[in-house]
């Protein structure tokens, strides 16, 4: 590991500051970061701290859930508000890496989540547009088993390993920042970008722009949700296919529909002509295996991946029975 500063800002204007500098790195659970220094990926001259000039509240109130960027994965999950209000955030947050990751990890740093690619973990790896922007990519013609079908280029097939935005996207969750020009907020399905010729740029944040809270908004569906995840092994492994649904009923059928996949795409994505598909119809599964067929539309696959189109299907269905029930 090399030698950094340590920073400790004394306000947020001066974290902004900070951050704007090119080789800072923000921290605030540490689970990634520690990491990807550890393994040379991330080289900063300074790692800023942000606990003492952010906030981990979680409010629950008629319109919604508000939460600080620090609050830890297992305090939000363990909220009986969330737990009855948004079943899905919930599950997804359960469903992520091991307890003692989830006492650490922060909001924020969940949704700056760096991807789990192995070629771009392992600085050995010479082709990674997303660490060394233009050196090629070494998982197109590699070992894509976990890589993504939708929403790759032809310079990055980088999954999004995030369960928790997944679920934000699924529940409408909005993004509340600072950068220097003020507060800003950001729908969830905007802040995160497609690859494209630059997949190292991951976010539309600027640089030292720092997530300062998550709004769910309280809504017909919200509280019939549910979160399903397919992995590898039960514990501490990153989705291969994962689905976030909110349904809302009306009689016997479907009137308002919200379906986001996880573990098959560049970022959370959302499956708007499976969403379409389920309007007006009623909660059985016939309907949801109709709908379901839509949910990798638009795949592009590898010889290694392409058994995610239909896991993808799958999962679908099976978020959908679990929130009807
Ligand atoms: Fe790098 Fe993306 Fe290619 Fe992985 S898929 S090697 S992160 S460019």
């Amino acid at each position: 590991m090399r030698d950094f500063d340590y920073v400790v800002p004394k306000s947020l204007d001066e974290a902004l500051t900070r951050g704007k500098k090119p080789d800072h790195r923000f921290i605030a659970g540490g689970t990634l970061l520690v990491d990807l220094v550890r393994l040379d990926v991330e080289r900063p001259a300074a790692i800023v701290d942000l606990n003492a000039v952010l906030s981990g509240h979680i409010r629950w109130a008629p319109n919604g859930l508000t939460v600080g960027a620090l609050a830890k994965n297992s305090d939000l999950a363990d909220h009986p508000d969330v737990k009855r209000e948004l079943p899905a955030l919930s599950q997804a947050l359960d469903s992520g890496a091991s307890p003692q990751i989830r006492n650490m990890a922060s909001l924020g740093g969940n949704l700056m989540q760096r991807t789990r690619c192995p070629y771009f973990r392992d600085p050995g790896v010479s082709e990674c547009n997303k660490r060394k922007p233009g050196s090629g990519c070494a998982a197109l013609e590699g070992y894509s088993r976990m890589h993504a079908v939708l929403g790759a280029s032809d310079s990055c097939l980088a999954v999004h390993p995030s369960d928790l935005c997944v679920a934000l996207l699924a529940l409408d969750a909005v993004v509340r920042t600072r950068r220097s020009s003020g507060a800003r907020e950001l729908p969830i399905g905007d802040f995160h970008t497609l690859p494209g010729d630059t997949p190292d740029i991951e976010t539309q944040l600027e640089p030292g722009e720092i997530v300062t809270e998550v709004f769910v908004p309280a809504s017909g569906f919200s509280r019939k949700s549910a979160y399903v995840k397919v992995r590898d092994r039960a514990s501490f492994a990153f989705a291969l296919a994962s689905a976030a649904v909110a349904l809302e009923l009306s009689g016997e059928k479907i009137s308002g529909a919200r379906v986001a996949l996880g573990g098959v795409a560049t970022k959370p994505w959302r499956a708007l002509e499976v969403e379409a598909a389920l309007l007006g119809r009623p909660p059985t599964r016939q309907t949801f295996e109709a709908a379901a067929k839509l949910a990798a539309n638009g795949a592009r696959t590898t010889p290694n991946n392409h058994f995610k189109v239909e896991l993808a299907r799958r999962v679908v269905v099976s978020a959908l029975e679990r929130a009807a029930t």
